[in-house]
C-alpha cells in the first residue's frame, strides 16, 4: 500500500505530562483516510491533518447505519519504544464485521499499516503518564448519496487517535454492573458479534437506566429468553466459580474481545481451568448465595480488567467476595498491561512495534 503523507502545518498544542486526558476527547493532528469506489476497490491511502468530513446529507451511513469500527491502542514503552497489541486479531475482526455489514474487506495487512503508518507519524502524541495511552479508533462509513436501501457502492477507511487517561485515575476500582432484564442487545443472526454503531444505539436506553440507578454498567442477557449471561456493554465478562474461570462461549450475538482471548490464554498458561459455556443468571444468583463466586471481571481494550464487586438483577443485589479487587483479577490485570507496555515478557507474540 502506497500512503501518501500529508504534515500539518499549523500543529496543536499537546497535553501536558499530568493533565487528565479522560477517553476520546483529544484527538491529534493527523488522520489516516482511504477511499473505495466500487470497480476500483480500495485507493488513495493517504495520512491528512485532522480535520472535518464533507458528506451530502444524503450519504447512506447518516439513514442506515452501514458503518463498522475498531478500537486498539498504542503504548509508549519505558524506552520510548511504540507497541500495538495484538492487531492481527483487529484486523481479523474488522473483515467479519465488514461481511456482516456488506462492506468491502479490507487486507488485513493493509489494515495494520494503515494503523503503524499513521501512530508513527503521531508517535508523539502518545502519552506516558502511568496508564495512558493513544486510542486508535479505525472505522469505515457508507458514504454513497442514495436513499434506496441496498449496499453502498463507495465507502472512507478513517483512522483516528485519542490520546486517553488511565481507566482508573487512581488504580483499579471495582464496579457495580446492572444485569439488563427489559431490553436485549443482539440476537443469535443479528450483529452482535461486530463492532458496528447500531449495537451500541440499540444499548444507550438501557445504560441511561442503569446510571440512573447508580451502576456503571449494563450486563445483557440474551436476546430469545433473558435468562442466560452475554457481556457487558463494550466488555467480555468473567467469573471465577469454584476456583474454575467460567464465561460465556462465543455464540454470534456476542462480541469476540482481544482482550477476552488474551486473558483466556493466560489463565490456561497458568493452569487455570477454563470453560467457555452457557451461564444462566439463576447460576451466578445460586453461586453468590452459596459463596462460590468468588471473582467476576469484565474484559475490553479500554479498561483491560474491570473488577465488579455488585451485581443487580431484579430484586437481587449479589455482592462479589469482600467488595475488593479479586485476587486472580488483579493478578490478570498485572500481567497483560505489563505485556502491553512492554515491562513483562512477551511469551506469546502479541507485542508489535511501530
Ligand atoms: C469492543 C467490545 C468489547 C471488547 O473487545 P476488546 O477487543 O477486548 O476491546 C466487548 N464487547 C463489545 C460490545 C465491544 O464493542
Amino acid at each position: 500500500m502506497d500512503i501518501k503523507i500529508t504534515k500539518t502545518t499549523t500543529p496543536k498544542a499537546k497535553p501536558a505530562p499530568g493533565q487528565p486526558l479522560g477517553f476520546g476527547k483529544i484527538f491529534t493532528d493527523h488522520m489516516f483516510v482511504m477511499n473505495y469506489t466500487a470497480g476500483k476497490g480500495w485507493h488513495d491511502a493517504r495520512i491528512v491533518p485532522y480535520q472535518n468530513l464533507s458528506l451530502a446529507p444524503s450519504a447512506m451511513v447518516f439513514h442506515y447505519g452501514q458503518e463498522m469500527f475498531e478500537g486498539l491502542k498504542a503504548y509508549k514503552g519505558e524506552d520510548g519504544s511504540v507497541y500495538l497489541f495484538r492487531p492481527d486479531m483487529n484486523a481479523k475482526r474488522a473483515n467479519n464485521s465488514n461481511k456482516r455489514l456488506v462492506i468491502p474487506e479490507l487486507p488485513e495487512e493493509d489494515f495494520v499499516e494503515a494503523i503503524k503508518a499513521v501512530v508513527d507519524v503521531d508517535r508523539d502524541w502518545i502519552p506516558t503518564d502511568p496508564g495512558t495511552s493513544l486510542y486508535i479508533r479505525p472505522f469505515i462509513i457508507a458514504t454513497d448519496e442514495f436513499l434506496g436501501v441496498a449496499p453502498s457502492k463507495t465507502y472512507l477507511f478513517i483512522v483516528i487517535l485519542s490520546p486517553s487517561g488511565a481507566y482508573y485515575e487512581s488504580g483499579l476500582e471495582p464496579v457495580g454492573i446492572w444485569i439488563e432484564d427489559e431490553y436485549v442487545r443482539a440476537v443469535k443472526g443479528g450483529m452482535g458479534y461486530t463492532k458496528t454503531g447500531g449495537n451500541y444505539a440499540a444499548s444507550l436506553i438501557a445504560q441511561v437506566k442503569a446510571h440512573d440507578d447508580g451502576y456503571s454498567q449494563v450486563l445483557w442477557l440474551d436476546g430469545v429468553e433473558r435468562k442466560y449471561i452475554e457481556e457487558v456493554g463494550a466488555m467480555n465478562i468473567m467469573f471465577k466459580i469454584n476456583g474454575k474461570v467460567v464465561t460465556p462461549m462465543l455464540n454470534g450475538s456476542i462480541l469476540p474481545g482481544v482482550t477476552r482471548d488474551s486473558i483466556l490464554q493466560v489463565c490456561r498458561d497458568w493452569g487455570y481451568e477454563v470453560e467457555e459455556r452457557r451461564i444462566s443468571v439463576d447460576e451466578l444468583v445460586a453461586a453468590a448465595k452459596d459463596g462460590s463466586l468468588e471473582e467476576v471481571w469484565g474484559t475490553g481494550t479500554a479498561a483491560v480488567v474491570s473488577p465488579v464487586n455488585k451485581l443487580r438483577y431484579e430484586d437481587e443485589v449479589m455482592h462479589i467476595g469482600d467488595g475488593g479487587i479479586g485476587e486472580l483479577t488483579q493478578k490478570l490485570y498485572d500481567e497483560l498491561t505489563g505485556i502491553q507496555w512492554g515491562k513483562r515478557p512477551d511469551t506469546r507474540g502479541w507485542r508489535v512495534t511501530v
